[in-house]
């Protein structure tokens, strides 16, 4: 019972920061401190926001839904982080 009350609360906590972090890219998006990318991997222009960390809400990599769907099924590793 303690067990599965902390695993409900591991699991709020962790989508509290993911929900957290596409509020603060759909807010940026509105503001205009963040704009959208074409996708890395294909170009693109319909794109989700994908996180690396979401503890660094505003670094996000644009993808596509389709290489977006790969990169989660694929791994973080998948699609290595371009180098800027
Ligand atoms: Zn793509
Ligand atoms: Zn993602």
């Amino acid at each position: 019972m303690l067990k599965s009350k902390t695993r409900q609360a591991d699991w709020r906590r962790a989508n509290m920061v993911k929900y957290n972090a596409h509020l603060a890219v759909q807010q940026a998006l509105n503001s205009g401190t963040l704009d959208k990318q074409p996708c890395e991997v294909c170009g693109r222009t319909v794109v989700d926001a994908h996180h690396d960390h979401y503890d660094q809400p505003l670094n996000v990599r644009w993808l596509c839904r389709r290489h977006h769907v790969k990169l989660h099924q694929g791994g973080e590793d998948m699609f290595p982080i371009r180098r800027r």
